[in-house]
């Protein structure tokens, strides 16, 4: 039995119970706040859009939730809080990065280029910072540490969070849990994770469902990672059939003890709105956060995947990977 950091307080992994493993409440791409024509950030307002958004998950027994939504995408973890308490479901946040080209950089490249730090030590400490001690005032401690790459490449920077992650994982038992581009770069995150001193057990390599060949999957999963086809629903990149087609593959063929499962959904978002074109919103419709529960699992069952082997990937690995 391991303790978790909750955005409650710690909690025992036998306790998390079925887990979506890769959802965010709330985020805001860096530079929303530099849009004049953006609302004004109103946790209030985004309460009940969250509420609504999520609630409908614990009718399918959904008992915990890791948001992962580092910092530089605008992370709120007193509303992750409120939010715990009124769904009554577990939340789990994130500390660590999102990719170079997306994410908040300028600071840290700043006191790089001035030679004030050594920028892979820094990262390194800020995570040791929201495990150990929490984040900000908040008292809240992060549960997972959160590290994103390129499409088909890993930046020096990138690199630097990589193993700036691997080593606050192995020090303090957190899981490490991934962004891939479009599913690339997959067995070069595991690797540099490991190389760098994580222990595969402790490693989920995300967006791995955005590649539909099994062999490069085994790649992946044959360095002792588990993965995510976390992105049901997200249709503007991947068709769900190619996901559920390239999951049931890797399920017939022993990997069940490696796969977890979620949507990456997004709550609500910062900004000044507007939707999508019209295409796109069609690609999108069956995008929510019981998307896998209304009809990813049915269609699983429909290619002779069992109960047993949703179980296990739906509350054994997650439990397992803390
Ligand atoms: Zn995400």
């Amino acid at each position: 039995m391991t303790l978790i950091n909750t955005v409650l307080g710690p909690i025992s992994s036998d306790e998390l119970g079925l887990t979506l493993v890769h959802e965010h409440f709330a985020v805001a791409y860096s530079g929303w706040e530099c849009d004049p024509l953006s609302r004004p950030y109103n946790r209030e307002k985004m309460v009940p859009l969250c509420l609504r958004a999520f609630g409908p998950v614990k009718d399918y027994g959904v008992r915990s939730i890791i948001d992962a939504t580092p910092a530089d995408l605008n992370r709120d973890v007193d509303l992750l809080r409120e939010l715990s308490e009124k769904l009554e479901i577990n939340i789990i946040c994130s500390t660590g990065r999102y990719t170079e080209e997306m994410g908040r950089w300028a600071y840290l490249k700043v006191r790089r280029q001035n030679k004030i730090g050594d920028i892979m030590t820094e990262i390194y400490e800020g995570f040791m910072q929201e495990i150990t001690a929490g984040i900000g005032a908040s008292g809240i401690k992060a549960g997972v540490i959160k590290v994103a790459t390129g499409h088909q490449s890993i930046s020096a920077l990138e690199e630097a969070v990589l193993r700036a992650a691997a080593r606050a994982s192995k020090e303090t038992g957190v899981p490490i849990i991934s962004h891939t581009e479009g599913g690339t770069m997959g067995p070069e995150q595991a690797e540099l994770l490991i190389q760098e001193g994580a222990d595969p057990k402790k490693i989920m390599i995300g967006h791995m469902c955005g590649n539909g060949s099994l062999e490069y999957q085994k790649r992946v999963l044959n360095k002792g990672v588990s993965i995510a086809f976390d992105r049901f629903g997200i249709e503007m990149f991947v068709p769900d059939e190619v996901r559920v087609t390239t999951l049931t593959g890797l399920l017939n063929i022993g990997y069940a003890e490696k796969i977890m499962l979620s949507h990456d959904f997004i709550g609500c978002s910062s900004g000044r709105g507007g939707r999508l074109p019209e295409e796109g919103q069609q690609k999108q419709a069956h995008w929510s956060p019981v998307h896998i529960f209304r009809d990813i699992i049915p269609a699983l069952k429909q290619s002779g995947i069992t109960d047993e082997q949703i179980r296990t990937m739906m509350i054994d690995n997650p439990g397992r990977l803390f």
